[in-house]
């Protein structure tokens, strides 16, 4: 945005033409005077469109800024396209300037009165006659956009987020200056072997990198198609090359392949000369310090994984390499208890469970990263969702809706336009073009906004587990962990900076007894990012950083979370607490979440009226408890390996049969369980008692009751548990209470 002020003893303008066909409509032609006033020569340009509501802050301060120096109270704002040649869509500018007249002349002056706003025409010819007054401060021009900090009040208007774009940039290879662990360097020394069993059986072979992934090594290859077939082959070679007892020894040759010689490139960059290790005859440049054991013969059992493609430089632009991931040990038992945990992790995992016990379906027809919810993973959902209102209800969230699409507008203020790009999904209508949501915060922000809040109403509170979508790649989709259609268990609290302590706080206990209650919170820590050294990078004051950081870190003490400072982490627009949890097999993951925001509040020109009737602009905490619904499901399903807890099981009881004669009894037990809101299935099929048993068990159903003629008699139940403990003669009446109550305790058994 740029501007020219002019004081003026007065100016004189009227229309005569239209500039173009959608100039301002509704204007005449009759010539206007305005006396003693501040006209301000305005263009709002291109890169201003992305953030109207913060460049109209800034154009509103600036005027009130000049016009008090000057001591005006007329201003007259005075379209005027020749200040730039970046300029806005006419649209925009005309709906900028309307707004800014609008804002203006309800802004109170120092006296208590009002300021004096007379708009010139936009999008005409106008003849105009300006009389200066002079003197030093008579003309001035100001240039502001919102990514330039205007040093006003609460410091907002650093709005932009440069690192944010969507781009495909090559990743320089980085060595990595730390100790390795023993498992570390047996995996990159059978890396290694890798890389020269493939050079001896395919010599056009070239290559590129190789280096550790979790708990694996990988090495990516060139000029050679490899198939899970020639496995055996290949892992036949390395044996032969373990066999020689050779050791790795440090060269003094450079490689003389082209992706090897790229790869010394970026790491001498880095660190100077970095070391070529040479291994029957083979050269590579390593990106680790001290990378390999001392001999191959260290390397007693290995395992080849599988092959998958990498890009070079991690850049989809480039070319296309084979990556073979394998895994290397200094005995076999080590190897041995590696795949029993990986055999393990397939048995539980949430693709093979989700079929067998009809949880969710994926359909082609549908579309990849859509997973649908079958009857049974809709229970599953419900009762999280369920669960979670349970934790927020008494503490001052409301719940609230927001529909699955948006104007673009919503986003480009937001922001999220520029930093979803191409993971928007676009949805063209009639007149208006509209983006499925890729986030909720815009939509609670609009809410927020609706509302004349005070100081007393904060904070305010939303709550809505709502569907966001992403255009992911579809070779990353997985079952629910990765999908398009991400449900999250979404909430935003607008408070003071004042109040974050306390709403931080709260948030803690709701995520503590969430975990609990799911056996999930023994083994947890929470990363708490905080700003780095370069300021410049990030939105808000120092005050409000240094304020929010120090709420944080107080509710972090104060809960006695098992935190870990990270200088540099946090988010451009604010602090953060993440909650990183281990599930039964030991993998981390990042559920809950807890955000402060500095952005999306000066974004969308927030605010409430503090007690000196002034307004304040409040501060956004995002939260989130169990993150994506899809992927927290995802994680329960094998957290429990398919055995779910009672209060989220499908299936919670399942009656079975012995003769046709104890059918009647067991429809009467249906009933008072159904009643009782206790999910229960019956198998009365023609089927031997042994049989029936053996389906509910394989259903993972939590309680199998048996009803022959015995049971009949005497009006009671056989009672199954999950492991096999059978107890007998059970009054209805206590079965169901006792079903009932470990619902309502939400217990896991
Ligand atoms: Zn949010």
């Amino acid at each position: 945005m740029k501007i020219l002020t002019i004081h003026a003893d007065f100016i004189e303008f009227a229309a005569k033409k239209k500039a173009f066909k959608a100039a301002e409509e509704g204007v005449t032609e009759e010539k206007h005077r305005v006396e003693e006033c501040l006209v301000v020569f305005s263009a709002v340009e291109k890169r201003d469109e992305s953030d109207t509501a913060a460049v109209l802050d800034l154009y509103l301060k600036n005027i009130e800024d000049i016009a008090g120096q000057v001591k005006a109270t007329k201003i007259v704002l005075y379209p005027y396209a020749h200040l730039s040649s970046q300029l806005s869509a006419p649209a925009i500018a005309e709906g900028f300037l309307k707004e800014a007249e609008k804002k203006l002349a309800e802004r109170k002056l120092g006296n208590g009165g009002n300021y004096t706003v007379v708009r010139a025409p936009f999008g005409w010819y106008k003849s105009f006659n300006i009389s200066c007054k002079g003197h030093p401060l008579s003309e001035l021009s100001r240039e502001f956009s919102s990514e330039v900090s205007s040093g006003v009040q609460m410091a907002v208007a650093a709005v932009s987020t440069p690192s944010l774009k969507r781009e495909y940039k090559d990743e320089p290879f980085e060595f990595v200056d730390k100790k390795l662990t023993i498992e570390e360097k047996t995996n990159l020394s059978g890396a290694f072997v890798l890389a020269v069993a493939l050079k001896q059986l395919y010599p056009q072979a070239e290559i590129g990198s190789f280096g550790l992934h979790l708990d694996s090594a990988y090495c990516d290859v060139l000029n050679v198609k490899l198939h899970l077939d020639n496995f055996g082959k290949i892992e036949e070679q390395m044996r032969k090359i373990i066999a020689k007892k050779s050791v790795f020894i440090v060269s003094d040759e450079k490689p003389t392949a082209k992706l090897q010689q790229e790869i010394g490139r970026d790491v001498a960059g880095s660190v100077g000369d970095a070391a070529v290790y040479e291994l029957e005859g083979v050269g590579l440049f390593s990106l680790y310090k001290e990378p390999f054991v001392k001999s191959v013969k260290e390397i007693e059992a290995f395992k080849l994984l599988n092959l998958s493609s990498a890009y070079w430089k991690n850049n989809s632009n480039n070319q296309q390499l084979t990556r073979l991931t394998l895994v290397a040990f200094p005995t076999a038992h080590e190897l041995d208890s590696y795949l029993k945990k990986q055999q393990d992790a397939e048995n539980r995992s949430h693709l093979k469970i989700g079929k067998e016990m009809g949880l969710f379906v994926v359909s082609e027809l549908v579309g990849q990263g859509l997973p649908l919810l079958a009857p049974k993973g809709t229970i599953i959902k419900n009762e999280i969702v369920k669960f979670l209102w349970e934790l927020h209800k008494d503490k001052g969230y409301q719940q609230v809706w927001t529909p699955h699409i948006a104007k673009d507008l919503l986003y480009k203020t937001s922001g999220h336009w520029d930093k979803f790009g191409d993971e928007l999904f676009k949805v063209k209508g009639k007149s208006d073009d509209f983006i499925m949501k890729p986030m909720n915060c815009p939509h609670h922000m609009q809410i927020f906004d609706a509302f004349a809040f005070s100081y007393r109403d904060m904070p305010v509170r939303y709550f809505e587990p709502a569907t966001i979508y992403r255009d992911e790649k579809s070779g990353q989709l997985i079952g629910l962990s990765r999908v398009r259609a991400i449900t999250q268990d979404d909430g935003h609290l607008f408070c003071r900076l004042s109040q974050v302590t306390q709403e931080v706080e709260t948030i803690v206990s709701i995520v503590h007894e969430f975990y609990r209650v799911l056996q999930m919170d023994t083994d947890y820590w929470v990363s708490f990012s905080v700003r780095g050294d370069d300021k410049s990078k990030y939105l808000g004051t120092d005050e409000m950083w240094k304020t929010a950081e120090a709420a944080l870190e107080k509710a972090a003490v104060k809960m006695k979370l098992p935190y870990k400072r990270r200088e540099g982490e946090a988010a451009f627009y604010g602090p953060k607490l993440d909650f990183m949890f281990k599930d039964a097999l030991g993998r981390e993951w990042q559920l809950a979440t807890i955000q402060c925001d500095f952005n999306l509040p000066a974004r969308f020109n927030l605010s409430f009226m503090n007690e000196r009737s002034e307004k304040e602009r409040p501060v956004v905490i995002h939260r989130a408890i169990s993150g994506s619904l899809e992927r927290f499901m995802s994680i329960l399903i094998e957290q429990y390996a398919g055995k779910f807890p009672l209060w989220l099981s499908p299936v919670q009881v399942k009656l079975v049969t012995v003769t046709d004669r104890n059918v009647e009894f067991a429809s009467e037990v249906m009933k008072k369980l159904r009643d009782a809101d206790v999910r229960v299935e019956l198998n009365d099929n023609a089927e031997t008692i042994g049989k029936k048993v053996r389906d509910a068990q394989q259903d993972k159903v939590n309680y199998i009751v048996t009803i022959g003629d015995k049971e009949c008699e005497k009006r009671t139940l056989a009672v199954r548990s999950r492991v096999g403990d059978v107890e007998f003669d059970v009054p209805v009446e206590n079965f169901v209470a006792a079903v009932v109550e470990e619902m309502r305790l939400r217990k896991v058994k």
